[in-house]
């Protein structure tokens, strides 16, 4: 058996790498580049630790848990970099529309610029208010 062989065998019925694996490999490395900088002993273990991790992940048989744990991940991150793309998207908008949110439901309301006093109303729970634009 040559060494590839053993590593297919050996990684048989194992988790292997995925979104969170990447993110936390990323994770080690910047916190163990920064560790060269400002030397810290907090930052190399942190940095140890999501290594350890990151195998610990890697080599489970648990594939089950593993997959919940990569979801849990991709929905906080899809929350956290959909919220600052929702707001560069509204920037860019923001010479031709007036954004503010419905005052009953809360959701984000998008309404034309520069159309004087109109009626609202909201696409998502159909409250009706008026508004400056
Ligand atoms: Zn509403």
């Amino acid at each position: 058996m040559n060494l590839k062989e053993r590593f297919l065998r050996f990684m048989a019925g194992r988790y292997g790498s995925d979104q969170l694996s990447r993110f936390l490999s990323f994770l080690a490395l910047a916190l163990i580049v920064l560790n060269l900088f400002l030397r810290s002993g907090i930052l190399w273990l942190l940095g140890v630790a999501a290594l350890v991790l990151v195998h610990l992940r890697m080599f489970s048989r648990s594939y089950e848990k593993r997959r919940r744990e990569n979801e849990r991940y991709l929905q906080l991150k899809y929350k956290l970099t959909g919220g600052v793309r929702n707001w560069a998207d509204r920037q860019k908008q923001r010479r031709d529309y007036v954004f503010f949110r419905c005052p009953a439901c809360h959701a984000m309301l998008r309404v034309p610029r520069g159309k004087g006093r109109i009626r609202v109303t909201c696409r998502k729970c159909g409250n009706a208010f008026e508004r400056k634009t």
